[in-house]
C-alpha cells in the first residue's frame, strides 16, 4: 500500500487537462441536445464536473446538474466490484436527456449501476462523459464513454478529484502513485 504522503509522479498536467476539457465541451455541444442534465458521480468527479460545466457554458450550453454518490473502492487501490448507493439525486430524470459524468471508466461497474438506475426512472437519453478511461478494462460491452478526455495506462491514478484512501483529491494534476 502506498503512503498518503508520497508525491505522485505527474501523468497529466493542469494545462493539459484544462485544454482537453475545453475541446470536450465543444464536442459535446455538437452532439447533445440543448437541455441536458449532468449527473455527476461523487465523490471522484466533482473537480472534473465543476470544470466541465463551465467549459460547456463557454461552448454555448446551459446544463443543469445533480449528484449521485456511489462507492466501489473502499480504502484501497482495487475496486471491490460491488457498487453501493450512498446518496441519491434529488431531481426527476423522467423524459430528460442525461449526461452521466465520472472521473474514470475502469471495469464499467459504477457507470453500469448509475445508467441502470437513471434508465429505470425513464430518462429519454443517457450519454456518458468521463475524464479518464483505462483502455481495454471495461467488462460491460454496452458501457462506453461517449465523451472521453484521455485514455491512460492501467495504473492507479490520483488527483483532480481522484483519491487514494480519501487523500489527494485536491492535487491539481493527475499523478501516479508508485507501488
Ligand atoms: P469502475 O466501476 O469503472 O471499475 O471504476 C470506476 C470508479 O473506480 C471510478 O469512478 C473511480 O472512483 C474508481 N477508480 C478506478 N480507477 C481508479 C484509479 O486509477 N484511481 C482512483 N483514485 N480511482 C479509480
Ligand atoms: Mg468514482
Amino acid at each position: 500500500m502506498p503512503s498518503t504522503n508520497a508525491i505522485p509522479s505527474p501523468l497529466l498536467s493542469e494545462a493539459t487537462i484544462a485544454d482537453r476539457i475545453e475541446t470536450m465541451a465543444r464536442e459535446m455541444v455538437q452532439t447533445l441536445p440543448q437541455d441536458v442534465m449532468l449527473v455527476a458521480l461523487l465523490k471522484g468527479s466533482f473537480v472534473f464536473a465543476a470544470d466541465l460545466i463551465r467549459a460547456m457554458h463557454r461552448a454555448g450550453m446551459r446544463p443543469q446538474v445533480d449528484f449521485l454518490t456511489i462507492g466501489s473502492y473502499g480504502a484501497g487501490t482495487k475496486s471491490s466490484g460491488k457498487v453501493t448507493l450512498h446518496r441519491d439525486i434529488t431531481e426527476a430524470v423522467e423524459g430528460r436527456d442525461i449526461v452521466l459524468v465520472d472521473d474514470i471508466l475502469e471495469s464499467g461497474g459504477s457507470l453500469r449501476f448509475a445508467k441502470d438506475l437513471i434508465a429505470a426512472r425513464g430518462a429519454k437519453t443517457i450519454h456518458i462523459a468521463v475524464l479518464l478511461e483505462k483502455a481495454g478494462k471495461c467488462k460491460h460491452p454496452d458501457i462506453k464513454g461517449d465523451f472521453v478526455g484521455f485514455s491512460i495506462p492501467d495504473r492507479f491514478v490520483v488527483g483532480y478529484g481522484l483519491d487514494y484512501a480519501n487523500s489527494y483529491r485536491e492535487l491539481p494534476y493527475i499523478g501516479m502513485l508508485e507501488g
